[in-house]
């Protein structure tokens, strides 16, 4: 084994940096999960000592995203992936639609995946454009028989954020917040199924957190009710053993516990969303102060956590990722479909970071200008 490093500044994708306050306590709990005795990764999920966790990690949940009441919240496997196909098999009956809005590589595998459950369609699309903008509410129309209008709100690959709620012309919301959740605003009541893979904005992956309205809940059990849904991929099955049908990712949910006390210790989610737009802000001030970089996303869709980008001569590209992992700051690569440079910035990256890649990249910047 080589020289251990010491914690370097990351930007990665996800699984993503958290707080380093959080995964000390969740390296303190390793042995001993709060004073049971028991070590976090070795506990029975039945245990009273374990519901304790899983009813906190719930009431953080509800209190920091202001989930209704009447709201069920869920900790399932599978990724968001698994969510693509289990939201349209609960939510649709046979021959039933949905719609999508196609922004980027994760909205196209939801909507694959539904295509497989009912008719589903993509009623916009930005391939043409590269996928560098989200629509605006007068760019589409919901077919007047769709059951849903699904989005994502955060494009991970591209670098793209609606800046509003999209009008869903009357038809329940579905959301794929996987990478901005508890990031930015989110009216959880105006929306009737939220899910997110958990490893960018809230913990470890293994573990997604799914958020069902009433309506949802109904829809799945008559789905249920009618024998078409197998047992693991039923929310109703999840909802009504409270996420313990099966041994869930123990450890994720704890970790999801640790980083939702975390917000809440750090000004609930207006603080994440106060300190993210900061982030953001100097990044962006630095990519708009010089034509040295071309930013990925148009200016009205440009993402908070995940920020794009190319240099005007793309042969820089491989020398800034290498220069940049070597002082310390890592993760920056670019996905494959946009190429180029992305710097995630989700909740656990905290604005040193963000200043050390700023001052880094005026640098670079001027170096090779
Ligand atoms: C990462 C990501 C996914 C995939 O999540 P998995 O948990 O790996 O299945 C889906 N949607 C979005 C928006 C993502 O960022």
């Amino acid at each position: 084994m080589g020289v251990p490093h010491a914690r370097i500044h990351n930007f990665g994708a996800g699984p993503a940096v958290l707080p380093l306050s959080v995964v000390e306590e969740v390296q303190a709990a390793l042995p001993n999960l709060n004073g049971s005795g028991f070590g976090l990764i070795e506990i029975s999920h039945r245990s009273g000592a374990y519901q304790e966790v899983v009813d906190s990690a719930m009431d953080r949940i509800r209190r920091v995203l202001s989930v209704p009441e009447d709201y069920t919240i869920l900790f399932l496997q599978g990724g968001a992936s698994t969510q693509f196909y289990m939201t349209a098999l609960n939510l649709l009956k046979p021959g039933e639609a949905a719609d999508f809005l196609v922004t980027g590589g994760w909205s196209q595998k939801a909507l694959k995946e539904a295509k497989r459950i009912g008719d589903a369609e993509a009623i916009w699309d930005d391939s043409q454009n590269g996928m560098r903008s989200v629509p605006s509410d007068s760019d589409y129309a919901v077919r007047a028989d769709s059951v849903y209008l699904h989005y994502t709100s955060n494009n991970t690959l591209m670098g793209t954020q609606y800046p509003d709620l999209p009008d869903s012309q009357g038809k329940p919301r579905v959301l794929d917040a996987s990478s901005d959740i508890a990031g930015v605003p989110l009216d959880v009541a105006a929306h009737d199924v939220i899910y997110a893979g958990a490893q960018k904005n809230l913990g470890p992956s293994g573990v997604t957190l799914v958020i069902l309205s009433p309506w949802a809940l109904a829809r799945s059990q008559e789905n249920s009710d009618a024998g078409r849904l197998p047992t693991m991929l039923d929310y109703t099955v999840h909802a009504s053993k409270g996420s313990l049908f099966n041994t869930p990712n123990t450890f994720g949910i704890f970790v999801l516990d640790c980083v939702f006390k975390w917000i809440e210790e750090n000004g609930g989610l207006a603080g994440s969303v106060a300190r993210n737009r900061a982030k953001a802000g100097l990044l962006y001030a630095e990519l708009d102060r010089s034509d040295f970089w071309v930013p990925h996303a148009e200016v009205g869709a440009r993402s908070l956590m995940n920020i794009t980008w190319r240099c005007a001569d793309e042969s820089h590209e491989a020398i800034f990722l290498a220069e940049s992992a070597a002082a310390g700051l890592g993760g920056l690569k670019g996905h494959r479909s946009v190429g180029g440079i992305r710097a995630s910035l989700y909740n656990g990256c905290p604005i040193e970071s963000v200043e050390a890649l700023v001052e880094f990249m005026r640098d670079f910047a001027d170096r090779h200008s």
